[in-house]
C-alpha cells in the first residue's frame, strides 16, 4: 500500500467494533476485516448465487463471488490511485453482496414483497445483518464484528425508517452526509464491474450481439480502437480487449474527476469527506456514455425474454418458500425453528436470503414436488 491521504481512512481514526477487541498482530484492522469476510460462510455461498444468470445455466458466467472479487480488484486500483486506504476499499467490496438473496433481483424483489407487511428487506440491510448478526464463527460475539468503516461501506443505501434504527451507522442517511470515500468508491467499483461483464456474460450467452452493441457508443468507441490497433482480430479476443479499455476509460475518468472535487471541496481531513457532497464521481464526459450503456443492458439483456422467464420462475420459487414457511414453521429446520419464535418473518427472511440458487430449487422440490420424499 503507499501512503495514505490525510483524507483516507486509516487504523488511528477508526470508531471501532461493536466488541471491543485486542489491536490485530501484524496486520491492519481493515485487514484484519477482509480476512474475516473471505473466512465467512456467506462468502462462499456467493459462488452459488445468480449475478444475472442462473448459476447452473453455464460454468463461465460471473456469479456472485466472481463479480466481487471484480469489484475489489477495481476497488483496489481505485483506492491506490487517489491514495486511499485499499484494504478498506477491498474489504467492502468482498462483503457487498454478502446479503443477496438466491436468483439475483428477481429473488430480493420478491422476498421483498413477501415481507411488505413485517418491515421489507433490502439487501443491503441484509448484508449488514450478515456481518453483524448471523455469521456464526467467533465465541465472543455473533457475527464478524468488524469495523465501522467496513459496516458502513456494506451499507450503501437503507430506508429512513431502518436507518432511525440502527443508530450512529444510520444516521447519514437521515442528515444527507457522506460515507468515507472508500465506501464510495466501491459503491461505483460495483457498477463499473457489472456494467462490463454482463456485456461480456450477455455475448457469450447470446442474448445480445456484436451488431446490436454497435448502438452503444462508448462500446462502439473502444471497439473501433481495438480494430485500429488490431486489424482483423475477431472472436473472444476482440470483446476482450474492447472491455478492458472500457473498465480502463471508466476508472480513469472516475479517478481524475475525483481528485478534481476533492481539490474543489477542499477536503483536508476523513471529517471533511463526511461533511462534503458525494466526492466520488465520473465525469460529465463519461455520464451520459454510462446512461446509454445501461438502457441497453435493461432493454436487451435484463429485460430479455429467456431471463425474464428465468426470474418469473425465480419469483415464485421465493414466495412458494416464503408462504409455506409462515404457514407452518415446523417446515423450517430447527436452528430456523428457534429463530421463528422470536420473530417469524424475519428469521424466513433469514433463510431464505441464505440459500444458494440450486439450495432453493432443491427446497423447492422438496416441499411441492409430489413423489418426493424426503
Ligand atoms: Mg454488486
Amino acid at each position: 500500500m503507499n501512503a495514505l491521504a490525510p483524507y483516507a481512512v486509516s487504523d488511528l481514526r477508526s470508531r471501532g467494533r461493536l466488541h471491543a477487541e485486542a489491536p490485530p498482530v501484524e496486520r491492519s484492522e481493515y485487514q484484519r476485516d477482509r480476512d474475516r469476510i473471505v473466512h465467512s460462510t456467506a462468502f462462499r455461498r456467493l459462488e452459488y448465487k445468480t449475478q444475472v444468470f442462473v448459476n447452473h445455466e453455464g460454468d463461465l458466467f460471473r456469479t456472485r463471488l466472481t463479480h466481487s472479487i471484480e469489484v475489489a480488484q477495481i476497488s483496489r486500483s481505485i483506492a491506490r490511485i487517489l491514495g486511499l486506504n485499499e484494504d478498506l476499499a477491498e474489504s467492502i467490496a468482498l462483503a457487498h453482496d454478502l446479503g443477496h438473496t438466491p436468483f439475483g433481483h428477481a429473488g430480493q424483489e420478491a422476498l421483498n414483497t413477501c415481507m411488505k407487511a413485517h418491515g421489507g428487506f433490502e439487501h443491503n440491510l441484509q448484508s449488514l445483518r450478515t456481518v453483524d448478526l448471523l455469521e456464526e464463527h467467533y465465541a465472543a460475539f455473533d457475527g464478524l464484528n468488524l469495523t465501522y468503516e467496513t459496516r458502513e461501506g456494506i451499507l450503501k443505501h437503507c430506508s429512513r425508517a431502518n436507518a432511525a434504527q440502527l443508530g450512529e451507522l444510520g444516521q447519514r442517511f437521515l442528515d444527507g452526509t457522506q460515507p468515507s470515500l472508500e465506501a464510495q468508491l466501491a459503491n461505483l467499483a460495483d457498477e463499473i464491474a457489472y456494467n462490463n461483464h454482463d456485456i461480456d456474460d450477455g455475448l457469450r450467452s447470446g442474448l445480445i450481439s456484436l451488431e446490436q452493441l454497435e448502438a452503444v457508443p462508448i462500446f462502439a468507441a473502444n471497439r473501433r480502437a481495438v480494430e485500429l490497433a488490431w486489424p482483423g482480430l475477431g472472436g473472444r479476443r476482440l470483446i476482450h480487449e474492447t472491455i478492458r479499455r472500457m473498465i480502463n476509460q471508466m476508472v480513469l475518468a472516475l479517478t481524475a474527476r475525483t481528485r478534481h472535487n476533492i481539490a474543489q471541496a477542499g477536503v483536508a481531513t476523513l471529517d471533511d469527506v463526511r461533511a462534503a457532497p458525494r466526492l466520488v464521481a465520473y465525469s460529465d464526459e463519461l455520464l451520459p456514455r454510462l446512461r446509454e450503456l445501461k438502457g441497453f443492458l435493461r432493454d436487451e439483456l435484463y429485460h430479455h425474454y429467456q431471463v425474464l422467464r428465468m426470474t418469473n420462475k425465480a419469483r415464485r420459487i421465493i414466495a412458494d418458500l416464503f408462504n409455506a414457511f409462515m404457514d407452518d414453521t415446523r417446515l423450517l429446520p430447527p436452528q430456523y425453528q428457534a429463530r421463528a419464535r422470536q420473530d417469524k418473518a424475519r428469521a424466513i427472511a433469514d433463510y431464505i436470503a441464505g440459500m444458494t440458487d440450486r439450495y432453493a430449487i432443491k427446497e423447492h422440490r422438496r416441499l411441492f414436488a409430489v413423489g418426493e420424499i424426503h
